[in-house]
C-alpha cells in the first residue's frame, strides 16, 4: 500500500462514514483507512447520547435492512425515555430541572437543544467496530496498527500528495536496531483527516496549508468509568435513563470553583452504568484533577445510590473540541473546511455542539458529505474541499453549529452561573475573544479536593493501555528549565496531577514523562500545560488504550 486513491486517516465514525458513502456511490473507488489503534474501536470513547437518524442515510445506502441486523440492535439497544437534567447543590441535594427544557422547547429557545429525549445511548467504541465491518464488507481497506505522523503537502501547488507513517522498531534512544522499519509514505489523490480531537496530522496540515480559526479551539476532558452494579440498582436506574448534571463539584452559585462541565450517567448494558465527568480545560485550580471531580460526583447522594458497592470494569479519558462554529479551521480564501484535495472531518474539525453535548451525528454527517463530495469531483479533485463544505452547509451540520456558535465562549467569559442561562440569548452576544485553555491556570486550589487520591494505576489498567516499552517516548517536555524555574515554584507541576494516567512524575529534581506507556492518548497535557511546554507525538501504531464499551 504505497499508493491509493483516497486515504482516510482515522477509523472512527467520521472516517468510516466517508469510506462507506464513497463506496456506495462509486463501488470501484479505491479507499484505504488507517488507524493507530490495534483493533477497531480501541481508541474511541464518548458519552454518548446519539441522534441516530444519520445512520439511515449512511447505512440505508448500502443495506435497506440495516436496522434488522444483530449489531444494529446491540448498538442501538437503549433509547432515551428518561432525560434527567440535574442541578447538584453540594454533595447531597439534587434537583431535576428537566422541566426547563420542556419550557424552552415550548418557547422555541436555544436552550431546548440540551434535550436528549428520543436519542440513543451508544458506545462509540462498539459503533466503530460495527461500522468497520460494514466498510470492509463494502470493499474498503481498513488497516489498524499504523500511526500517521505527517502530511506531505506541496505549498507551491497547494496540494497534498501523501501521508508519512510513524517509524516502527526504534529503540529507546532513537537508534535503529535490525528490526527497524522506516515509516512508509502512502501517496493518495485525496486525503481525509478524521483523526478525532486535536489530531496530530490535522494540526500540522492546518499550519502548512494556512487554514485559520476565527476563535481559538477550546477543549474539555472527559473521564469515564463503566461500573457493574446490582440488579436492584440497575432496575432503579433503568435502561433508558440519561443523567446530565451541572453544579457541584464544578461550580456553585456562591464562591464556587466556576468550572465548565458536569457529570453524566448512562446505561451501558444489563447491570452496567457508565459514570463520567466532563471538565472544560480552562479550569483555574493548579491542584485540580478531573478524576477528583469524578470521585466527588460518584460520592454525591444522587449518584451513589445507583453505583454504591459496584465494580469498575472499564475506564478511560478523552478530550472534546468545544470551540464550536468559529473554531472550525477554514481556508481563508474559500472558507472550505480543508484545502484543495484535503478534507477535515468530525472531531478533527471540531463539529461538536456543546449546547447539545453531542458531536457524533455531525461527525457521521461530515463523513457522508465527504464521501459524496469525492464521488462528485472525480474530474477535479482539487475542488473536493469546496464541494465538501457546500454539502456540509446543505446537510444541516453548519446550521446547527451556527445555532450554538457562541455558547462555549459565553460560558468561558461569563462563568457557568450566568453563561449557561444566557446561552438562551447567546446569538445576541458578540463573539468573545477567549484565550487558549492553558492561559487560565492560577495558583488557586480546588475547593473540593477529596481526602483520598484517585487510583490512577487501576484506571490505566482498566483502560488496558499499553505500548512497546523499547521505543522513544512519544511525550517531550520542550524546556525542562521552564518546569524547574517557573512552573514548579508557581503551580507545583500540574501535569503530575491532571494527567489521568499518572504519566508525569518528579524524578530527582526533574519533572519527566516517566511512564509514557501508560498514556491514554487524551492529549490533555499538550493543551493544559500552563507554559505550553509539552509536545505529544504519535507513538508506534498498535499502542494506546483498548476500549471495548466506551
Ligand atoms: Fe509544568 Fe508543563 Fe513542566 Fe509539567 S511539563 S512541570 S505542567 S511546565
Ligand atoms: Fe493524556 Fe498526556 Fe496523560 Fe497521555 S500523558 S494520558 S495524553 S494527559
Amino acid at each position: 500500500m504505497s499508493k491509493t486513491s483516497v486515504l482516510i486517516v482515522g477509523a472512527g465514525p467520521a472516517g468510516l462514514a466517508a469510506a462507506i458513502t464513497l463506496k456506495a456511490e462509486q463501488p470501484d473507488a479505491e479507499v484505504c483507512v488507517i488507524d493507530k489503534a490495534a483493533e477497531p474501536g480501541n481508541h474511541n470513547l464518548s458519552g454518548a447520547t446519539f441522534q441516530a437518524e444519520c445512520l439511515s442515510t449512511l447505512l440505508g445506502a448500502v443495506d435497506r435492512n440495516w436496522e434488522k441486523s444483530e449489531q444494529a440492535k446491540d448498538v442501538l439497544a437503549h433509547k432515551v425515555t428518561k432525560d434527567n437534567v440535574m442541578f447538584l447543590a453540594g454533595d447531597k441535594f439534587a434537583f431535576n430541572i428537566a422541566f426547563s427544557l420542556k419550557l424552552a422547547k415550548r418557547l422555541r429557545i436555544n436552550f431546548a437543544q440540551m434535550s436528549h429525549q428520543g436519542n440513543y445511548i451508544v458506545s462509540v467504541s462498539k459503533l466503530t467496530k460495527w461500522l468497520t465491518q460494514i466498510a470492509k464488507k463494502a470493499g474498503v481497506e481498513v488497516i489498524h496498527g499504523f500511526a500517521a505522523e505527517d502530511i506531505i503537502y506541496d505549498t507551491t501547488k497547494n496540494i497534498a500528495t501523501g501521508i508519512k507513517l510513524v517509524d516502527q522498531g526504534l529503540d529507546k534512544q532513537g537508534g535503529k536496531p535490525p528490526n527497524y522499519v522506516a515509516g512508509e509514505i502512502v501517496n493518495a489523490d485525496v486525503i481525509i483527516l478524521a483523526e478525532g480531537c486535536d489530531g496530530l496530522v490535522t494540526e500540522k496540515f492546518i499550519q502548512k496549508a494556512g487554514l485559520v480559526r476565527k476563535a481559538n479551539q477550546l477543549y474539555s476532558i472527559g473521564v469515564k468509568e463503566i461500573i457493574k452494579v446490582s440488579d436492584e440498582q440497575f432496575k432503579k436506574f433503568t435502561a433508558e435513563r440519561v443523567v446530565h448534571a451541572m453544579g457541584y463539584p464544578l461550580w456553585t452559585p456562591v464562591l464556587g470553583p466556576a468550572m465548565f462541565g458536569g457529570g453524566v450517567m448512562h446505561p451501558v448494558s444489563q447491570n452496567h452504568i457508565d459514570v463520567g465527568m466532563i471538565v472544560g480545560l480552562d479550569w483555574k485550580g493548579c491542584d485540580f484533577s478531573p478524576q477528583d471531580a469524578l470521585t466527588n460526583f460518584k460520592n454525591h447522594k444522587f449518584v451513589k445510590k445507583f453505583i454504591d458497592g459496584g465494580t469498575v470494569v472499564e475506564a478511560g479519558a478523552k478530550m472534546i473540541p468545544e470551540g464550536g462554529f468559529y473554531a472550525l479551521p477554514r481556508n481563508p480564501q474559500t472558507f472550505a473546511i480543508g484545502k484543495s484535495n484535503v478534507l477535515i472531518l468530525g472531531d478533527a474539525a471540531g463539529f461538536v455542539n456543546m449546547l447539545k453535548m453531542k458531536g457524533l451525528h455531525n461527525a457521521i454527517k461530515s463523513g457522508i458529505a465527504a464521501g459524496q463530495a469525492i464521488a462528485r469531483c472525480t474530474n477535479n479533485l482539487n475542488a473536493v474541499s469546496s464541494k465538501y463544505t457546500e454539502l456540509l452547509n446543505m446537510s444541516g451540520v453548519m446550521e446547527e453549529m451556527k445555532q450554538s456558535s457562541r455558547f462555549r465562549q459565553n460560558v468561558a467569559k461569563l462563568g457557568p452561573l450566568f453563561g449557561i442561562p444566557l446561552s438562551v440569548f447567546g446569538q445576541k452576544f458578540p463573539l468573545f475573544n477567549v484565550e487558549k485553555d492553558y492561559f487560565a491556570l492560577t495558583r488557586r486550589k480546588y475547593k473540593y479536593k477529596p481526602a483520598k487520591s484517585y487510583d490512577k494505576n487501576t484506571f490505566t489498567a482498566l483502560a488496558e493501555t499499553a505500548h512497546r516499552e523499547e521505543q522513544p517516548s512519544h511525550l517531550t517536555i520542550i524546556n525542562r528549565n521552564i518546569c524547574a524555574q517557573k512552573c514548579t515554584p508557581k503551580f507545583n507541576s500540574p501535569c503530575i496531577t491532571f494527567c489521568p494516567a499518572g504519566v508525569y512524575e518528579t524524578i530527582g529534581e526533574q519533572v519527566k514523562p516517566a511512564n509514557p506507556s501508560n498514556c491514554l492518548h487524551c492529549k490533555t497535557c499538550q493543551r493544559k500545560c500552563p507554559f505550553d511546554n509539552i509536545c505529544w507525538t504519535a507513538p508506534e501504531g498498535g499502542g494506546g488504550p483498548r476500549y471495548k464499551n466506551m
